[in-house]
């Protein structure tokens, strides 16, 4: 079975040129539509089942009118809208694709303080015009996200902001919100952040095979032993 990765348009993520490859998750095989949306502030990635035509919003971060036109082209229903964390950046079109899709919104539990700031700030500048919105399911470690035949698994990758949360797509693909990105790492706010983002990228992420396909916040995509060898900040690992 086959993977498909493309970009929204006018992309240079290197891993939207590979079109096909196989990937086998639990033992089944089945078909993957990625559709990396990189928005002006940050990437949104829907992720579909190409069999049921369910899907998965992961971080609805600006734009929201491009992502459901790319939703509605893509054909999907989408059950679930996810953040990788609270961020302003990642939310900003959350009020229009939640409201359009009626999808639960999903949050690590350690992130709502950050995510309601970031709803009150969106809020105060008109954007939304709710000063707040629900979260409907608060995530935890090694929790499951099931949509169609496709399985999400919640990684706890603290640092970046407490509730930060890497998502595990199939054994060789994750998606790793502002913890890991091509050539860098999240921001901090401390120094006990800091050894926690380290901390996390080490324990929970470079134990992924070297193949490894991550697809981050921002910028463009990477492989795990991509940035082994090459991401100066985890040269002191
Ligand atoms: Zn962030
Ligand atoms: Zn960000």
């Amino acid at each position: 079975m086959s993977l498909r990765v493309a970009a929204g348009g006018g992309s240079i993520n290197p891993l939207n040129r590979k079109k096909n490859y196989r990937i086998v998750n639990g033992g089944t095989c089945f078909k993957v539509i990625i559709r990396t949306l990189l928005l002006n502030v940050s990437n949104c990635y829907i992720v579909g089942c190409e069999e049921t035509k369910e899907g998965i919003i992961i971080d609805p971060a600006w734009d929201g009118q491009r992502i459901l036109e790319k939703v509605e082209e893509l054909g999907l229903r989408i059950k679930a809208i996810v953040l990788t964390h609270g961020h302003i950046d990642h939310v900003g079109a959350l009020q229009e694709v939640q409201e359009a899709t009626r999808a639960p919104v999903m949050l690590h539990a350690d992130e709502v303080d950050e995510f309601d700031e970031s709803i009150k700030e969106l809020s105060y500048r008109d954007t939304f015009r709710a000063a707040e919105i629900p979260a409907d399911r608060l995530l935890q470690e090694g929790d499951k996200i099931e949509v169609g035949k496709l399985t999400l698994e919640v990684i706890h990758t603290p640092g970046h902001t407490s509730g930060s949360i890497s998502l595990k797509a199939a054994p060789d693909m994750v998606f790793t919100g502002d913890t890991l990105f091509a050539g860098s790492i999240g921001s901090v706010g401390s120094e006990e952040g800091y050894d926690q983002l380290l901390t996390s990228i080490q324990t929970k992420l470079l134990v992924f095979p070297p193949g490894t396909k991550i697809y981050p916040g921002h910028g463009p995509g990477s492989t795990i032993d991509v940035e082994k060898r090459n991401n100066p900040l985890l040269m002191m690992l």
